[in-house]
């Protein structure tokens, strides 16, 4: 199979200019001006933006958590990721305490394999780290999982103590991959939990009263100086505030380079969303939603070079499922759906409002991610030999936002009524044409899994 895309306008990280771009089968051919050749498909791209396809390597699908399961599927998931213009996703499997790290890959293979719609790879969360997890951090490396997410929040759960965290990283370090952190403090957030319950509030409001900024301010410079001391590359990840971003840029004065990433909730929605009875657990989500203030920063990060990644830390749920809640914020399943609209946001809220610039767009959506999780260049940019994943934009068509047009398997949209300008298009994943004009044009299956090389501290 061989396609042709004339005369869009390519933009990557580092270029922006107007060109043809000849597939081969899964892999970019050629890229030129005024490609003669015969193809047995044909896209005119005139006027379009053309981009790597989106990389989200924040998202959980299917996961057991908090007593149910998240709602999107790897089949709905992926699918609505593609409709957004996201063509890879990074999953996380969690390893259930006193269990393997291999019991839990396997358990989270077999719900993915067959099933992803989209192309997808997985980070792996130690939660209890052990003499015998020890051993198998080089076994998951093989497998191309070179990335290991730890919590030091949600506490009896998935949190691990500082011991087994420097414990983690040296083996880590050692056989060349990366330490990711949810950052923040998960003692001082069980405190103020039982302290908002025994007081008998109980509403999605206090669920953020429960998390203030200081709780991952403390941990994001914590966590600093633990990759500092071992020297282990690390990323932490849905950063939401000035106080984290904060402990980062002190890092840096003493020579240090931690990766952020934000998500794009972060950026654009505010607590100011909690103050409303219990509609405000569509955002219960943590860290939670937080100021004006750390909007500001977080976008000055992003242009700073401090913050590489928007993600999304998808992770949906039906409204019946928050319900669970009702009663009590704690037991409200955290996470809200975003997959299928983190790049249109981005780029209406960020390159359309002069926030941020297209190449710095495609560096935050697809590219520093590709870096920094060993899947670069075959992934995030578009190169020749790189794998055919490639959004093709229409920066000006508007549209809105809304649950009965979207594609995520949950029955409300976190971001309902929101205009945008800018629409994807046309999606290719490896070669094949995957979204056209709001059309799904492949079946569960059609994902693959990408095995990770090692990680890289410099990007
Ligand atoms: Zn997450």
């Amino acid at each position: 199979m061989t396609t042709l895309i004339k005369n869009g306008r390519i933009i990557t990280a580092t270029d922006d200019y107007i060109a043809d771009i000849l597939i081969k089968g899964e892999t970019v051919h050629t890229i030129g001006k005024d490609l003669a050749v015969q193809v047995d498909q044909l896209i005119d791209a005139t006027g379009m933006l053309v981009f790597p396809g989106g990389i989200d390597p924040h998202v959980h699908l299917e996961m057991p958590f908090m007593g149910t399961f998240s709602s999107d599927s790897y089949e709905t998931g992926t699918r609505a990721a593609l409709y957004g213009g996201t063509t890879t996703v990074i999953d996380f499997i969690l390893q259930k305490q006193g269990n393997s790290l291999r019991a839990a890959f396997k358990e989270w293979s077999n719900r993915a394999k067959g099933n992803a719609t989209g192309d997808y790879s997985f980070h792996m969360a130690v939660t209890d780290f052990n003499d015998s997890t020890k051993g198998e951090i080089k076994e998951m490396i093989d497998e191309g999982i070179t990335s290991f997410k730890t919590f030091m929040a949600y506490k009896g759960a998935l949190m691990i103590d500082d011991r087994q965290m420097i414990g983690l990283m040296e083996e880590v370090n050692k056989q060349g991959g990366m330490v990711t952190v949810h950052a923040t403090n998960g003692d001082m957030i069980d405190y103020l939990v039982q302290k908002h319950r025994d007081e008998a509030k109980l509403s999605p409001l206090y669920h953020y009263l429960s998390q203030p900024e200081v709780t991952e301010a403390e941990a994001s410079e914590r966590f600093a100086d633990m990759t500092n001391y071992t020297g282990c590359p690390s990323y932490i990840v849905h950063m939401t505030c000035e106080g984290a971003l904060n402990a980062v840029r002190n890092a840096t004065r003493r020579n240090q380079k931690v990766f952020v990433e934000t998500c794009i909730q972060y950026l654009l929605l505010d607590a100011s969303l909690y103050q409303q009875d219990f509609e405000g657990a569509k955002w219960v989500m943590s860290p939670p939603l937080r100021e004006k203030k750390d909007q500001v920063t977080l976008w000055a990060g992003i242009n700073q070079g401090l913050v590489q990644v928007v993600g999304t830390d998808h992770c949906p749920f039906k409204w019946e499922q928050k319900l669970m809640g009702k009663d009590d914020f704690s037991k409200i399943p955290n996470g809200h759906p975003a997959i299928e609209h983190r790049m249109e946001l981005l780029f209406s809220e960020g390159v359309e409002k002069r926030k941020i610039s297209l190449n710095k767009y495609v560096e935050v959506t697809s590219t520093n991610a590709a870096k920094i999780f060993g899947m670069f260049p075959k992934k995030g940019t578009i190169a020749v030999d790189g794998d055919a994943d490639i959004v093709i934009f229409d920066p000006t068509s508007r549209h809105s936002i809304s649950v009965n047009t979207h594609h995520m398997n949950t029955d409300y949209s976190a971001y309902e009524g929101w205009e945008v300008t800018g629409k994807v298009k046309m999606v290719l994943l490896r070669g094949k044409l995957v979204i056209d004009e709001n059309k799904c044009l492949v079946e569960k299956g059609y994902g693959q899994y990408v095995k990770r090389k090692k990680v890289s501290a410099i990007i």
